[in-house]
């Protein structure tokens, strides 16, 4: 029997059924009509000549020199002196939590347009959210409701523990800005990049400049390990303290002393050579997503209340997913009418984030902002965006212009 590899509906966790990982055995028929996913794991070509090397050499344990090699990438990727491979990028945000020193009753504060992992850990450690809406220039955290509520959050001596701004799709935010604000009031910030490895931010690797930043190698993302994640910074001692606390935290003695707890958050060697052989396949891979959003875009151009997720001038977006949005009453369909019609056309395609302010997991926990994250959260979609032929994207593209009424 051959292994069976299928796609989940979300891209995650599995390779592609094009994908075959036994030479010499027939692939499975081709079905006349591939549903065409979100973002699917893609692989770069290396990636069995990486694992026939790690594994030969017998290197399966998550430390050790393929680890340490894909750390050293991902530095080079991400500009940033240290860097730490972990099991994902959620681990990876939860370290950073730790090593910021979050606390029970900490507050901490994130853009409520996001995915639920920005925040999770912190939430889970006892923290209290804060959400904050976002910009509709960038539709990332805005730095002006962060400066007013950073402004009486001081006044009442109640300043948050860590500021998680959010890379959104690919996107950058403002980082120097949100860095600047809450540098004055000593906040730290712990960017979650998870969504934007290979975009920039003012000419430079999106992440750097924040205390640290999290970034993600799950499957869905621009480039897998097929599951993983890395928390970089220019700080050496942030990174050592989340690296013993990825490993246990065992202390330097003959058997096992611990002064804390940690976790087991490595990054195995079979899936760091994965990732080692994916991500110098980078820059292709956002000029690719760079060329799919372009053309969705040119193609799209002439249909009544339609738009794109703006790129603002600060950065270059790495385009992970195309986000669109629809204005009903001008387009002549709802964005769930259009989801639903190109989900019948075999088109995966999903909503932008439901903003957490309003996600049962977090009721009652306080939000600022008006209603920028919740109208892109009704009108915004996200389309196929990773691997396609020009014959699938037009299928997507004619799926949608066959919905406009407008
Ligand atoms: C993917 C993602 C994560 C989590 O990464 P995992 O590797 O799946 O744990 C965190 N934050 C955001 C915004 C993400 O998109």
């Amino acid at each position: 029997m051959a292994l069976a590899l299928r796609l989940d509906a979300t891209g995650n966790g599995a390779l592609g059924e094009n994908v075959r990982l036994f030479p010499g055995r027939p692939a499975a028929s081709a079905q006349p009509r591939q549903r065409i996913l979100l973002s699917p794991p893609q692989l770069a070509g290396g990636e069995l000549a990486s694992l026939d090397h790690t594994l030969a050499a017998g290197w399966i344990a998550p430390a050790g020199p393929v680890p340490e090699a894909f750390e050293e990438a991902v530095r080079a990727a991400t500009g940033t002196e240290y860097g730490l491979a972990t099991s994902s990028g959620t681990a990876a945000l939860h370290l950073g939590y730790r090593v910021l020193g979050v606390e029970r009753g900490d507050e901490v504060w994130t853009s409520t347009l996001t995915f639920v992992a920005s925040i999770a850990p912190a939430v889970q450690m006892g923290a209290r959210p804060r959400f904050l809406d976002a910009a509709a220039e960038s539709w990332t955290l805005d730095p002006e409701i962060l400066e007013s509520r950073l402004r009486q959050a001081a006044t009442k001596g109640k300043l948050p523990r860590a500021v998680v701004p959010v890379d959104l799709y690919g996107q950058s935010c403002d980082l120097d800005v949100i860095v600047g604000l809450c540098g004055r009031w000593g906040v730290p910030v712990l960017c979650d990049s998870a969504e934007a490895l290979g975009a920039e931010y003012r000419g430079r690797p999106v992440g750097k400049g924040a205390a640290l930043a999290a970034f993600s190698f799950n499957g869905n993302k621009i480039v897998t390990a097929g599951g993983g994640g890395a928390l970089v910074s220019d700080d050496a001692a942030l990174v050592a303290r989340a690296r013993h606390l990825a490993t246990q935290a065992k202390e330097s003695a003959p058997h096992y002393q611990h002064e804390t707890t940690g976790y087991s958050y490595g990054l195995s060697s079979v899936l760091a050579a994965v990732g080692l052989a994916q991500i110098g396949a980078l820059k292709d891979r956002v000029a690719a997503r760079r060329a799919t959003f372009a053309r969705y875009a040119l193609r799209l151009s002439d249909l009544p209340g339609l738009g794109f997720m703006p790129e603002p001038g600060w950065g270059r977006s790495s385009r992970w997913l195309t986000t669109m949005l629809i204005d009903p009453a001008r387009f002549g369909a709802t964005r769930e009418q259009l989801r639903k019609a190109l989900d019948e056309a075999g088109v995966e395609s999903r909503p932008v984030w439901k903003p957490l302010h309003l996600q049962p997991a977090f009721r009652g926990a306080p939000f600022h902002g008006g209603g920028i994250s919740g109208q892109l959260f009704d009108r915004g979609l996200c389309l196929p965006s990773g691997a396609m032929t020009p014959e699938e994207q037009d299928r997507v593209i004619d799926t949608i212009r066959a919905c406009c009424r407008g």
